[in-house]
């Protein structure tokens, strides 16, 4: 992956094909609702934009169908049979509902996508179920979420697990690795809450619980599963530091999580592999379409950047100035000057949320970087 030209395409695409969906979660960034926006990319519009995405040159980026719920849309298999058809590889982020994603519809995904992700925002029903909110059947999501692990791997499926992070949920995060380890996920995906959507009403860990949460999480990537994070980039200046030896003694949060996390995994293996990442940040390495089109840096960072009804995907993204800048790691305050800025550079969504610059400095990270900075590794 480190030789993936990031400049001339992304890694990652999300496509919100639709802002229907069943549940209605509090942290929900799309204001999901339970009918279509009547505006949403129609089928050959859609394919139009695979089309367009053919533009970057193999390899392809990875077609991330999210929404909303993709399934609500009745032409989904559809639009990825299209995809596959002509050689891009698809995700799938689909909302649990026993309606909608079931044992059969499972069997249909399976050869059509290389990999689902599923959210689990808490270790237990009554901390998963507050948050993540049915809108259209009374179902226990929880039970459901990890019954559809269950069936993911019965089926063969590779999935990840996305958990959004918050104060009500922070303490509950080293059960919530374990059932991630324990149901055979390739990949745990933990959010930092921006607050844009209906997350507005949810209250985001504050700095150093934040950084405290980034350095627990490189203690839980040393059990075998892969652990990104989204929208706190600064984890890969954790991983830095502590693959350099650096130590790091924390607030009381850190060591209670890791201790939680000792006593219910044990140790972790001795030969552990240290975790590595890729350098991505909104509108470099990932890029977002709206269910209207819209070109944005990413889903939490609504900026406007064309849409595809009438711009080409491939221009926007090799040659838009907001992009441009963002990939030179050109931004203001402490990110501006930090040594780890190209492979960082901060969450843009969250400066461009809570200042208002979306080359800002990122107010959720702690680090103070020093003066004249040797450059990264
Ligand atoms: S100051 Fe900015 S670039 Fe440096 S580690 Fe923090 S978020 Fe990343």
């Amino acid at each position: 992956m480190s030789t993936w030209p990031l400049n001339e395409k992304p890694v990652l695409i999300f496509y919100e094909t639709t802002r229907a969906c069943p549940l209605a979660c509090r942290h929900c960034r799309a204001n999901a609702i339970l009918k279509p926006l009547p505006n949403e990319l129609m089928t050959q519009e859609a394919m139009k934009l695979i089309d367009d995405i053919t533009g970057f040159g193999k390899p392809y980026p990875v077609l991330i169908l999210t929404g909303g719920d993709p399934l609500m849309r009745e032409d989904i298999f559809e639009i990825m049979d299209y995809a596959k058809s002509q050689g891009i590889p698809i995700a799938l982020s689909p909302a649990v509902s026993t309606k909608l994603l079931n044992e059969d519809v499972l069997r249909e995904i399976k050869g059509r996508v290389s990999s689902v992700s599923i959210s689990l925002d808490g270790a237990e029903a009554r901390t998963h179920n507050a948050i993540r909110k049915t809108a259209l059947e009374p179902i226990d999501v929880f039970k459901t979420t990890l019954r559809v692990f269950d069936v993911f791997r019965a089926v063969g499926i590779p999935f990840q697990v996305n958990t959004a992070v918050m104060k009500m949920n922070v303490r509950e995060l080293p059960r919530i690795f374990k059932i991630v380890h324990d149901h055979g996920a390739t990949a745990w995906e933990v959010f930092f809450l921006i607050r844009v959507g209906r997350a507005m009403e949810l209250e985001p860990l504050d700095p150093w619980e934040s950084e405290d949460v980034v350095q627990f999480l490189y203690e839980a990537s040393m059990y075998g599963v892969q652990v990104r994070t989204v929208e706190a980039p600064f984890f890969r200046r954790v991983i830095i530091q502590r693959n350099n030896g650096l130590s790091y003694r924390g607030m009381g949060l850190y060591e209670e999580l890791t201790s939680e996390l000792r006593k219910i995994m044990g140790e972790p293996p001795k030969n552990a592999k240290r975790p590595t990442f890729t350098p991505t940040r909104d509108g470099y390495g990932i890029i977002f379409i709206s269910s209207e089109g819209n070109i944005y840096p990413s889903g939490f960072l609504p900026l406007y950047l064309g849409n595809v009804r009438k711009d080409n995907i491939v221009r926007v993204y090799r040659e838009h100035p907001v992009l441009m800048r963002i990939r030179e790691a050109n931004f203001n305050g402490r990110c501006g000057i930090c040594e780890f800025r190209s492979i960082c550079g901060g969450s843009r969504a969250r400066a461009y949320t809570e200042l208002n610059d979306p080359f800002g400095e990122d107010p959720a990270c702690v680090y103070k970087p020093t003066p004249n900075p040797q450059p990264t590794p």
